[in-house]
């Protein structure tokens, strides 16, 4: 069921800028700003093709950084770690010699899967965010309470790095999860009153 709502470049219903169906396009909201530190994200070819993925909308507004399968990613530069919160994760600023980062995919689940999968991504240092956050977001189903999507957690790391800009992402976040209660809100007014 919740591959109807599945973008593709073809269907005509969709917006290529944000990939959401076209009567809801949030492309305003997405006027990109020059990240300093850059960002790859890497998905699986799967989720590359999925609609809602927060990746992608990070991406959008994120001038620095990338988007791609892990299937095409090029060997990581020297300096490149990956946000992934192991218990080895640093800090980035434990790195050795921080460069880039490297962001998987949403879920807990699939970026374990994902690392699994590339010996690439398996061997690169390891990251974690400084600080605990409640994630607001039900763009994506969360793997567990509190789990932050992908563009909170980027929101999050550059703004641990002082770059204030990146407020933007959470306020994205906020703006997309304020949106879907309010369209659950009109199609099902009879649930409201549920716990
Ligand atoms: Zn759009």
């Amino acid at each position: 069921m919740h591959h109807r709502m599945s973008w593709s470049p073809d269907n005509p219903r969709y917006c290529a800028g944000c990939r959401k169906a076209k009567k809801a396009c949030i492309c305003d909201r997405l006027q990109p700003f020059r990240n300093r530190i850059p960002i790859d994200f890497v998905v699986s070819a799967e989720e590359q093709a999925r609609a809602r993925t927060t990746s992608w909308l990070a991406h959008r507004l994120l001038e620095q950084s990338s988007f791609q399968a892990a299937d095409e990613l090029p060997e990581p530069a020297p300096t490149a770690a990956i946000l992934y919160p192991s218990e080895d994760a640093l800090l980035w600023s434990e790195l050795p010699q921080p460069g880039r980062l490297i962001v998987p995919d949403d879920t807990w689940d699939r970026s374990r899967a994902l690392l699994r999968e590339h010996p690439r991504l398996q061997n690169l240092p390891r990251v974690r965010l400084a600080g605990s956050y409640q994630g607001r977001s039900q763009v994506r189903r969360a793997p567990k309470p509190g789990a932050l999507s992908t563009a909170e957690a980027v929101g999050y790391f550059l703004l641990e790095q002082g770059e204030a800009q990146a407020e933007r992402l959470i306020e994205l976040i906020d703006h997309l999860n304020q949106r879907e209660q309010h369209y659950k809100g009109n199609r099902r007014p009879g649930l409201s009153g549920k716990p």
